[in-house]
């Protein structure tokens, strides 16, 4: 890295770090509202897509989804970069799995989203080294910070193992040499890896939560030995039987970072809980429920310019956490990202028959509460009938499912769905894992 990006990233460490502090919400809001608005002042004439709403406040402005963003791509990004040519790149780099090639200056990467045409995200170099300055702030404890400030025993750097289906640029910006930064190709498979990474003995260890899952039963089974000071899931929703046995096989909090394609939208503090990353995204909740617990992100990122995110709606579920966090940030703490939005269930209901929502958190909870422990499990809905389908097939297995659905349903007001038991098939390890989805939402008639 040259000296002016490692300036940069130095700059924006200690400002998220130590100077982006709020009394209070209103305070956040106040200060948000105003980068809000110069980000809008200098950001909406510089593209097609936006100079027709030069002058307008946030709240005019449309809320567009991923459709909508790839169909007027070159016109929402100020390098003029369009969609064929930010693909092909992405594509070409991942084929040769060579994660170096940028376009004009700028990064471009896929998100590994299985499902429809996949998000594009890019960044410039400036805005790379900025990103690396706000995540290193977000995810080094105090020890590891010490240690790259100061070196470590013998001026060693931090080891970072970041397990992922595809590497970028983005994340290659943290190898330094104070930061020995190793990507693992999760398309080859874990098994090949397993030596290499006790050797490498990282102190931050960075995976989708399932690959985290199956690296802690590693370790408590005795096969392997890793010591990491810090444990991060990523990408994948974090089940809680695979939060359980991370925490027991390498201690400690299991730690989250909600980053994808349309921005760092959160992370979780030294408390343990989720944060929404406000200091640098702006999110308005579009609420699922009455009692304002879940809720759709629609997300502004006024701290990046090169791709412009500007209302964007997520696919993905939050849940708003009870109560405040006792770390005293004033940014919305999370109890979970659920999933995605095509991952919550449809039942008519008991009363009335109008079809109503089963949340996957609440099938997680029916299942880990049910009084035998499951092993790995699916459940799809098609219309009325939901498919399921228990790691090893066990039809016991699959009766104490099926008892924790109809048990969840029964809670929720919903009438209790048809199962149909199907052969469990497990996900592959570089494709993202969703244990509940909805293929074919119910008619109300059906
Ligand atoms: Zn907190």
């Amino acid at each position: 890295m040259k000296l002016p990006e490692l300036g940069r990233l130095a700059f924006h460490f200690a400002r998220t770090r130590w100077r982006l502090k709020f009394r209070n919400r209103s305070a956040l809001e106040a200060w948000q509202a105003r980068q809000i608005k110069r980000f809008l002042a200098t950001q909406l004439p510089r593209t097609a897509f936006y100079s027709r709403f030069t002058g307008s406040t946030l709240a005019q402005l449309p809320v567009i989804d991923k459709s909508v963003m790839l169909a007027n791509f070159a016109h929402m990004n100020d390098a003029g970069i369009t969609l064929d040519e930010a693909t092909s790149v992405a594509l070409a780099s991942e084929a040769s799995r060579d994660f170096a090639p940028s376009l004009r200056g700028v990064t471009v990467g896929l998100s590994s989203g299985t499902q429809g045409p996949r998000g594009i995200f890019m960044a410039s170099d400036q805005e790379r080294s900025k990103w690396a300055g706000i995540m290193l702030a977000r995810v080094l404890p105090p020890e590891l910070l010490r240690h790259l400030l100061t070196g470590g025993p013998g001026g060693a750097p931090i080891r970072v193992a970041f397990f992922l289906r595809a590497n970028s640029n983005l994340y290659t910006t943290l190898n330094s040499k104070r930061v020995d930064f190793r990507f693992y190709d999760l398309l080859h498979g874990l098994d090949v890896y397993l030596e290499q990474v006790q050797q490498h003995a990282p102190d931050i260890l960075v995976a989708p939560a399932r690959i985290l899952g199956r690296l802690a039963e590693l370790q408590l089974a005795g096969k392997i030995r890793l010591q990491p000071r810090r444990v991060i899931a990523v990408a994948e929703v974090l089940e809680p039987d695979d939060r359980q046995r991370i925490a027991q096989a390498f201690g400690g909090l299991v730690h989250q970072l909600y980053q994808c394609t349309e921005g760092f939208l959160g992370y979780t503090c030294e408390h343990g809980v989720m944060h929404l990353n406000e200091e640098f995204v702006h999110i308005e909740p579009e609420w699922l429920d009455q009692e304002r617990k879940r809720f759709v992100p629609i997300v502004t990122d006024f701290t990046r310019t090169t791709q412009q995110v500007i209302r964007y709606r997520l696919n993905d579920i939050l849940r708003v956490r009870d109560a405040p966090c006792t770390c005293g940030r004033v940014t919305m703490a999370l109890e979970a990202i659920e999933g995605r939005c095509d991952d919550i269930l449809w039942l008519p209901r008991s009363d009335n028959g109008d079809i109503g929502a089963l949340y996957p958190d609440m099938l997680r909870h029916a299942v880990t509460t049910a009084p035998h422990a499951l092993p790995d499990y699916r459940i799809e809905q098609h219309g009325l009938t939901l498919h399921i389908a228990v790691s090893g097939d066990a039809a016991s297995a699959q009766q104490v499912l099926i008892h924790a659905i109809t048990a969840v349903a029964l809670r929720h007001g919903l009438q209790v769905p048809a199962c149909a038991a199907m052969p469990f098939v497990d996900t592959d390890l570089h494709v993202k894992r969703r244990r509940i989805i909805c293929r074919q939402r119910p008619s109300r008639q059906s």
